[in-house]
């Protein structure tokens, strides 16, 4: 019962509150009971908590009580006492599946709306997405038309709607009367389904084949659903007769898209295939300056000290939706308190979302990279052969494997070939007396730490 009531005032919350602000606060919540007329929940910091009872501690009880629920007052209680699975991150995307008509009065096509902060000023590049926003680039300049279609793919979080969106502005402000039609594969897909309802495909299929720009995000949702995948292959081949830009993206090529018909797979490979690689730490840092100067401009009273975007840079991976939701609330949480932002603030406020993107270094990947890095074959530092220069790295290896993965000396032992745990103690021991003395050795092994680590 209070379970239900939560969960239609969380609905009303995200468009109370917006996306932003949802994703940041609400979704981490976990309701764990109401008794007294206490709605008690769980909180990935203690400082979440305290910040979604300042905000909407008083929005929330109200919503509870006008649905059913008594609440006078909220309470929380930090997910590291409660010991919960891994906290959410600000990583899943809300979506709400939306029934607008497609057409509006003055005939304009509506997809989904366009984000304005997602434009080409505001997309910071970098090595692993130079290519992907130089083709975005490309494709917005318009023109005779190249590319198409567009296909963009690449992991959770790394831009691909933020690049699609861009695009549309770009061609909105130098082309207003092109007409675009932005909208996820979802949606695409919805709309299909209510024509076939209402038995009115001919004005589906006549809307979608007159536009000049489409844009579908998120195709590999209409992976296994037969129908919408013909509509949409037939959608995507009249529009490429007609030379209209087609922009699409997925979170994987094209080829590895699962259920997608060979036909369409085969289609989408005929124009430009880029990929947005997971970011790295300069891309990381680039981006959370950037957004810090937005963060000044609401909270001109905040000071980070130094090294803190740095730190955030090392630490959160490669998600950047996530980085931005740390910085958010690393801003909030500041101007709450009134403090500078130290390492210590860092570590404290984003504790729940540091523990998540502490990154997983297996000993196979170590082996790897150590072998590459003195050049030896995997073999070899599997191997039985003594001489120096194969058995030195092999115990950098089982030092790095002790250090950085939370593997037992047994288990560390089967990866190196199956060697007895009492090896791979003599090889830690070896190395940390080495490094003391020998400024090489402590040399690579650091640098090889920082790689792996990366
Ligand atoms: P995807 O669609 O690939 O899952 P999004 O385009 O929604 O990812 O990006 C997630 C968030 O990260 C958005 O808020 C977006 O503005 C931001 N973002 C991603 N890449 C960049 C970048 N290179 N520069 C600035 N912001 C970025
Ligand atoms: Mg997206």
């Amino acid at each position: 019962m209070e379970f239900d009531c939560w969960g239609r005032v969380r609905d009303q919350l995200l468009t109370v509150i917006g996306k932003d602000a949802f994703q940041n606060w609400i979704e981490p919540l976990n309701l764990l009971k109401v008794s007294d007329g206490v709605a008690c929940f769980s909180a990935p910091t203690s400082f979440v908590g305290t910040w979604v009872d300042r905000n909407y501690g008083d929005k929330i009880a109200s919503m509870m009580t006008a649905e059913g629920v008594t609440v006078n007052r909220l309470g929380f209680q930090a997910e590291r006492l409660v010991k919960t699975a891994p906290a959410p991150t600000a990583a899943k995307p809300v979506t709400q599946p939306t029934n607008k008509p497609i057409v509006t009065r003055s005939n304009e096509l509506l997809g989904a709306p366009l984000d304005k902060r997602f434009t080409f000023d505001q997309f910071v590049v970098g090595k692993p997405n130079e290519l992907a926003h130089a083709a975005a680039r490309r494709v917005a300049k318009g023109g005779p038309v190249t590319f198409n279609p567009l296909f963009l793919y690449g992991g959770v979080g790394l831009g691909k709607t933020h690049l699609m969106h861009a695009i549309a502005w770009e061609i909105k402000e130098h082309n207003p009367q092109t007409k675009i039609l932005y909208l996820s594969a979802e949606q695409f897909m919805y709309r299909f389904v209510q024509a076939l309802r209402f038995k009115d495909t001919m004005s589906f299929k006549e809307l979608f084949r007159s536009v000049d720009v489409l844009m579908v995000d998120d195709v590999q949702f209409i992976a296994g659903k037969n129908s919408t995948q013909d509509e949409f292959f037939h959608t995507f081949n009249a529009l490429i007769d007609q030379n209209k830009q087609i922009i699409i993206s997925a979170d994987r090529a094209p080829g590895e898209i699962d259920g997608l018909e060979e036909r369409i797979k085969s289609r989408l490979q005929w124009g430009l295939v880029v990929d947005l690689h997971p970011t790295d730490y300069e891309l990381r840092l680039g981006i959370l300056q950037s957004k810090a100067e937005t963060q000044y401009v609401h909270y001109p009273e905040v000071t980070l000290a130094d090294g803190v975007l740095e730190f955030i840079a090392h630490r959160i991976s490669n998600n950047v939706r996530v980085l931005e939701g740390a910085l958010t609330r690393l801003f909030a949480f500041a101007s709450l308190v009134g403090r500078e932002v130290t390492l210590d603030v860092v570590q404290e406020c984003l504790a729940d979302i540091l523990r998540a993107s502490d990154r997983k270094v297996t000993v196979d990947e170590i082996i790897r990279k150590v072998a590459d890095h003195y050049n030896l074959r995997l073999n070899d530092i599997l191997s039985p052969r003594r001489a120096r220069s194969v058995a030195r790295p092999r115990q950098i290896a089982m030092f790095l494997a002790k250090r950085l993965t939370s593997k037992s000396l047994p288990e560390i032992g089967r990866s190196f070939g199956g060697r007895d745990h009492t090896t791979i103690i003599h090889g830690v021991k070896k190395i940390e007396e080495l490094r003391a003395i020998d400024s090489q050795i402590a040399e690579d092994v650091e640098l090889l730490r920082r790689m792996l680590e990366a």
